[in-house]
């Protein structure tokens, strides 16, 4: 190889200079004079521009015509080069003298320029290295979109792992992508354990169906806001969460998954839980009371016109239950209350409803009794059981009850006309000398 070029010359006579001074890379050839020192054979214009380097720093020693941070930073790098006996890629960011900024447009005002290098060794027939070819590229925009995005995620990464609310991301064949801390926290899997195994599920048996009308719905590209659903922690333990869901869209604009919001309600719904039990239930018994009730036989009747089977309505009411009181006092009366609550209970079918709606006196809906004989029955077993004497504190006390029953037969009655035909024939039991059931007739309601 020539020791020097003169670049003027070779520019006028060979189209080939004209291309190489016009490429944006910087293109640098280098002489390797002995160890450690290398000299300039050939820059093109954007190389010789890099360092402001003139015509007579070809030839010269390197490290006599650069700065002296940067060539050291050269000179190991064509060590290196030279070492490995093969082309070596490598990125720097260099700090420019103020005197050189001009010259290079993508320079920040911080002076900083990031460069992508190649160093190519050129080696003899005895394995020497005896030239150098380096290309260099300005990357200084590319590395800023690098910083830029990456500051953008760093932020992105702070806020996703600093909510409180448990977020996941999914795909379209409905996998999951990535999860945050507060879902690693309230659900129990680590980001790793669910990503790794699709196996794993959060949803509930009994709620496969509504989160299936979900995706259908996120798939459309609807966003659901708030919906209620149960999930399942690795622990197995149920957790109310109020949901939200969004689609994500890939950069064709098609549907690539959604990104899940879970906001814990757990605390809330318990605080539900807890004021619908009070609102619907009696507190000394327990027992559901007027309102509950109330719905109840609704659903019943509901039910009994479709299913066209027997229904029937008991109101009960505590023989003489003023003398527990006057003779016991009013405690020992509560306790008697809870007792005859718990007999009667027992005495009934899970699917039955047995509620207090008074001082002493109680309802139960009765649906898809067999017929009327089945129905009585269930009156001789409550009346049986209630007669059996009863210790309640240091006190034993003896009490009965009374029973008026009423059908839903012509499944027309109102609610309130099918009450009223118990009571009529509650009257009546305890008008025939209580301790017994009554079956209303539609004459006696005359
Ligand atoms: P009858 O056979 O005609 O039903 O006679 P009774 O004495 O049971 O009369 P009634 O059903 O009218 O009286 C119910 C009594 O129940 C009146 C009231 O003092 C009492 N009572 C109502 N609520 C409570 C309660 O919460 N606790 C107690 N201990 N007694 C109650
Ligand atoms: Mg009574």
């Amino acid at each position: 190889m020539t020791d020097k070029f003169n670049i003027n010359e070779l520019n006028r006579m060979d189209l080939f200079f004209e291309l190489f001074n016009n490429i944006n890379d910087l293109v640098f050839l280098t002489k390797v004079i002995n160890e450690n020192r290398f000299s300039y054979v050939l820059a093109n214009k954007p190389g010789m521009d890099l360092w402001g380097l003139s015509e007579s720093a070809i030839g010269k020693p390197m490290d006599e015509v650069l700065p002296n941070e940067a060539y050291r930073i050269i000179e190991t790098k064509y060590n290196e080069a030279m070492e490995k006996k093969k082309p070596i890629t490598y990125e720097e960011m260099i700090v420019l003298p103020q005197s050189l900024i001009h010259l290079h447009k993508n320079c920040t005002s911080d002076q900083f320029v990031y460069w992508e290098s190649t160093i190519t060794p050129v080696c003899n027939q005895d394995g020497i290295c005896t030239h150098l070819l380096a290309i260099v590229r300005d990357i200084t925009d590319r590395k800023q979109k690098e910083i830029e995005l990456k500051r953008i995620n760093d932020r992105f990464e702070l806020v996703w792992n600093s909510v409180a609310e448990a977020m996941y991301t999914f795909d379209k064949n409905e996998n999951f992508v990535s999860v945050n801390k507060s879902f690693e926290t309230l659900l129990g899997w680590t980001e790793e354990e669910i990503l790794s195994n699709p196996s794993i599920s959060i949803i509930p048996e009994d709620s496969k169906e509504d989160l299936k009308g979900i995706l259908e719905k996120v798939k459309n590209g609807d966003a659901i806001p708030s919906h209620e659903v149960k999930r399942i922690t690795k622990g197995g333990k149920i957790i109310n969460f109020l949901a939200s869901y969004s689609p994500i869209y890939n950069h064709n604009g098609e549907w690539d998954g959604g990104v899940v919001v879970y906001k814990d309600i757990t605390e809330r719904k318990q605080y539900e839980e807890k004021l619908k039990q009070l609102a619907l239930h009696d507190p000394l018994t327990g027992l559901p009371n007027r309102i509950y009730f109330s719905e109840r036989i609704k659903e019943e009747m509901n039910r009994a016109n479709l299913t066209k089977r027997l229904l029937a309505v008991f109101t009960l009411d505590i023989d003489k239950f003023k003398e527990i009181n006057d003779t016991m006092g009013h405690d020992i009366g509560d306790k008697v209350l809870k007792e005859f609550s718990k007999r009667v209970k027992s005495a009934l079918r899970k699917d039955d409803t047995f509620a207090r709606v008074g001082g002493d006196e109680f309802v139960i809906l009765l649906p898809d009794l067999t017929d009327e004989n089945n129905t009585v029955e269930v009156a001789d077993r409550i009346l049986q059981s209630v007669r059996c004497e009863m210790n309640v504190g240091s006190y034993s006390a003896s009490i009965t009850t009374s029973i008026g029953i009423s059908f839903y037969s012509d499944y027309k009655q109102e609610e309130k006309v099918l009450l009223k035909q118990a009571d009529i024939a509650l009257y009546e039991a305890k008008k025939y000398g209580r301790d017994r059931y009554q079956i209303f007739s539609r004459k006696k309601e005359k």
